[in-house]
């Protein structure tokens, strides 16, 4: 079934508490829309899917549905604690992104249910965000591994953080231990020595042809090193 030309399913709105996005808003359409900036993190990621041809094309909804362990749009929403709407004709129910996708390719989804919007709540808005990819070439390519990072301060510490790490188990992950650690950190001197491999025990990396799982795990500590510097450049 095509669903591409229901219009009511695409486009962003700004709601009193949530920004929604519809499901089959495509990653073009996020890479142009205006947004706070805590989504510069989603709106990096959807430069980095596939090309400008498949951005063009492929939807938010498709690629949360599709639960690929390297769906590049997972990880910027999990840090935004985002939720995804499902309807079917007995009416719609939201549930959060973090327990929507259960497996590599398993989701709650029921069989007559459609994704029809993701909602991402109001409360980070002017945090800073930022996605960084590695793949085994710069374009085109399925991630090792991504990290998602999004950084509340305030008076030059951190007053609220989210970290989410794509490929590198069979759903992407929050760091929790990680994002506890961080709050009340001063950010002057950047953040990158407070990341301790321990903070990526959760991750379960496997060895596949795009790299051994002891490579996507060092990767990953790098990765989330640099990306929470990243978000406090200039503190
Ligand atoms: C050459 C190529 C490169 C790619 N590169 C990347 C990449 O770098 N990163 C990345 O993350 N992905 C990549 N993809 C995968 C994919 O294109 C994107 O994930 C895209 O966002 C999927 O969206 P879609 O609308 O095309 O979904 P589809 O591929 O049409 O659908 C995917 C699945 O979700 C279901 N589905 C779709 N929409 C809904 C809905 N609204 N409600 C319920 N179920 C739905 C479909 O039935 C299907 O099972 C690539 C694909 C190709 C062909």
């Amino acid at each position: 079934m095509d669903i591409s030309g229901l219009r009511e399913l695409r486009g962003v709105s700004t709601e009193a508490n949530y920004i929604r996005i519809g499901g089959l808003t495509t990653w073009s359409d996020i890479i142009r829309a205006p947004l706070p900036q805590c989504f510069d993190a989603l709106k990096s990621a959807a430069q980095e899917v596939g090309s400008v041809q498949i951005q063009n094309r492929g939807t938010l909804a498709g690629n949360l549905c599709n639960a690929s362990p390297a769906a590049d749009g997972v990880p910027p929403l999990l840090a935004l604690d985002a939720e995804v709407e499902l309807a079917s004709s007995n009416g719609s129910r939201r549930i959060p992104l973090a327990e929507f996708i259960i497996g590599n390719r398993k989701t709650q989804r029921q069989p007559d249910e459609l994704l029809t919007a993701v909602w991402i709540p109001r409360t980070l808005e002017n945090a800073r965000s930022t996605f960084l990819k590695l793949g085994a070439r710069r374009y085109l390519v399925i991630s090792i591994s991504m990290v998602a990072a999004v950084i509340q301060l305030r008076d030059g510490k951190v007053a609220a953080a989210s970290i989410a790490v794509g490929s590198c188990s069979a759903v992407a992950r929050r760091l929790h231990d990680l994002e506890r650690d961080l709050l009340g950190a001063p950010v002057r001197d950047g953040l990158d020595a407070l990341v301790k491999p321990d903070h990526l025990a959760t991750l379960s990396p496997i060895g596949d042809v795009r790299a051994t799982a002891e490579y996507r795990r060092d990767a990953s500590l790098t990765l989330v090193r640099r990306a929470l510097d990243s978000c406090v450049e200039g503190g």
